[in-house]
């Protein structure tokens, strides 16, 4: 699932497709998770989107970010000991925390340094959090 051009339109479909009933909130909070591809939290996306939307409380977004992640949208990210990160984009890929400036970058897998695990074990998938200093802050 890649949506080139985010328009009300596809985001209508989309949650259609997954069987979702489109209300308005939910509408906005998946077009936010396309327009800010920086793997928010539920406090980021309150805080950005509540000053629009009047009513929204904090566990609307909550739920709706669980329904997301249920029907296979979005996918939880558990990179911070602390809360949740969400993630659009659910093609499988590892994730990078500087830990100066606390920016998560998508790194690709390296499947074949991956693919090397004890013997009789059989990888399916693996996604790494990976901590450390990123290119802007060296
Ligand atoms: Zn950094
Ligand atoms: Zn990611």
């Amino acid at each position: 699932m890649n949506i080139k051009k985010i328009d009300h339109q596809s985001i209508l479909r989309l949650l259609e497709e997954k069987g979702i009933s489109p209300s308005f909130q939910r509408i906005k909070i998946l077009e936010y998770l396309f327009l800010n591809r920086t793997h928010p939290s539920v406090e980021d996306i309150y805080k950005d989107l509540s000053s629009e939307l009047l009513t929204l409380s904090k566990t609307t977004v909550y739920n709706t970010l669980k329904l997301f992640v249920e029907k296979n949208i979005v996918k939880a990210i558990g990179i911070e000991k602390d809360f949740v990160r969400y993630d659009i984009d659910i093609s499988p890929h590892s994730h990078f925390k500087c830990i100066k400036c606390g920016k998560i970058y998508d790194l690709k897998i390296n499947e074949e340094k991956d693919n090397n695990i004890d013997e009789g074990f059989k990888k399916v998938y693996s996604e790494k959090y990976i901590y450390g200093i990123c290119k802007n802050c060296k």
